[in-house]
């Protein structure tokens, strides 16, 4: 039976965190500190809809450390948002940029809303009142947004607008913004680039070969269908991916750019040619090498874990593995690259973005990609040589630096 606590998302990030105090023998009184958010802001965040009546939904934003940086992490647009969610996700994001290296604390921000369901005019009053709302407490050096589930560069650039209105032009306010505002190509795929980087270390490591490998991917948006991309590229087989709206399966391998033409033209990846339907939850258990969870938290669980038959699991998504399972499935001997470490693509490629805009300076492409490989080949070395000499999985180990990373400037700071 999953035990209920855990069930609570900002609880599963504290229970992996807690392991790592424990190896490194954290005071309590920090343990409270390195648990609990910063700061947490709740918003109304009220819009006049497309037919003149007001509606209002509920939107979050967290801040979870700023011991090394400005706060940074993405907004998430979705019906399920809740802030025990963010909060999770927010203390992911300082976990994450800890373990990268890179200079920012954790942050995150939510509305609950579905934008499928919102006209463009809607969502981008949405928008622009979420951020008059939270104006007090972000900044280009104090809290600095991003694309996550939901939002695209086309809101970053609404975001910026409704800050550069009050504050003067400020494109370092957001990361993941169109070109045309100073953001960055690399941008847009660089989680999913991330995401194959990851894999293709992980399989060195164990002595594997890519190419060939069957993937299953769950979630076909921004970091599902960019990995798929690159992994398809390297010579993997890409054999099943589903999105909210269903999934496909070709024991073959899926024609991934056909697919993402299909993908552009009909919303979804149902129904694409050469390929059998797949009901949701076969996703995970269907038979193959590497699974890629890119969608929602929690979806691998007690429910499914005993069904899963992948040797490996590449965490695309956030907090997308229960720590009931997780353990489960360490155990079993599955080798997982966990979410901080797989999906830090965006947010290494976010800080060169922050970097660049600051400086009013633009990088090459060439420039942009040598570092994010760089900084992703450091991060998983250092994962390896950790789990080593403590003796634990890649999740536990990437908790102890990014921990002993936060805690020295906590200490340095004086607190
Ligand atoms: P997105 O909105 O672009 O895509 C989400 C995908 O998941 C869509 O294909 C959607 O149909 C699918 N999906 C939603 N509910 C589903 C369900 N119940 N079953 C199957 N598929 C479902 O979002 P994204 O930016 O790709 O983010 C995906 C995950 O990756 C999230 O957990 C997010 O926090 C994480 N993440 C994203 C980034 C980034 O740079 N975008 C960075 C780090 C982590």
């Amino acid at each position: 039976m999953q035990n209920n606590k855990l069930n609570r998302a900002n609880d599963a990030v504290n229970s992996h965190l807690l392991e790592a105090a424990d190896i490194l023998e954290i005071p309590d009184s920090y343990r409270k500190l390195y648990t609990m958010p910063w700061r947490e802001l709740q918003i109304a965040v009220p819009i006049t809809d497309d037919r003149g009546e007001l509606r209002v939904f509920n939107g979050f934003r967290v801040q979870h450390s700023g011991a090394r940086g400005p706060y940074k992490g993405g907004i998430r647009f979705h019906p399920e948002v809740d802030l025990d969610e963010v909060r999770a996700l927010a203390s992911l994001m300082t976990w994450k940029c800890a373990l990268m290296n890179i200079p920012f604390g954790g942050a995150k921000g939510g509305i609950s809303v579905d934008p499928d369901l919102l006209s463009q005019r809607e969502l981008r009053s949405l928008t622009v009142r979420f951020m008059n709302n939270a104006d007090h407490i972000i900044g280009p050096f104090r809290d600095i947004m991003a694309p996550d589930m939901g939002t695209n560069p086309k809101v970053m650039g609404w975001m910026m607008d409704a800050y550069g209105a009050k504050h003067g032009y400020t494109p370092a306010i957001v990361t993941g913004k169109p070109l045309a505002l100073g953001g960055i190509s690399e941008r847009t795929g660089a989680t999913g680039s991330g995401v194959a980087m990851i894999t293709r270390h992980l399989l060195k490591e164990h002595k594997e070969d890519i190419s060939g490998k069957r993937v299953a991917i769950q979630g076909f948006g921004n970091v599902g269908s960019y990995a798929a991309e690159y992994l398809h590229e390297m010579g993997a087989r890409i054999i099943a991916v589903s999105d909210k709206r269903g999934g496909i399966y070709n024991k073959d391998g899926l024609d991934i750019d056909l697919l993402i033409k299909h993908l552009k033209r009909e919303k979804t990846v149902a129904g694409f040619k050469d390929s059998d339907p797949l009901d949701g939850e076969e996703i995970f258990t269907r038979d193959c090498d590497i699974i890629i969870p890119a969608a929602l938290g929690h979806v691998i669980n007690d429910k499914n874990m005993e069904s899963i038959k992948a040797r490996f699991i590449v965490e695309g998504a956030n907090g997308p593995i229960t720590p009931v399972a997780d353990k489960y499935l360490h155990d079993k001997g599955v080798i997982i690259a966990p979410d901080i470490l797989a999906n830090a693509g965006g947010v290494t490629v976010s800080y060169f973005e922050w970097a660049q805009n600051i400086q009013v300076h633009k990088w090459g492409h060439e420039t942009v990609n040598i570092e994010l490989d760089n900084i992703m080949g450091q991060a998983f070395e250092n994962v390896v040589e950790a789990s080593r000499k403590y003796n634990v999985s890649y999740r536990l180990a990437s908790f102890i630096l990014a921990l002993k990373r936060v805690h020295q400037a906590t200490i340095d700071r004086g607190i």
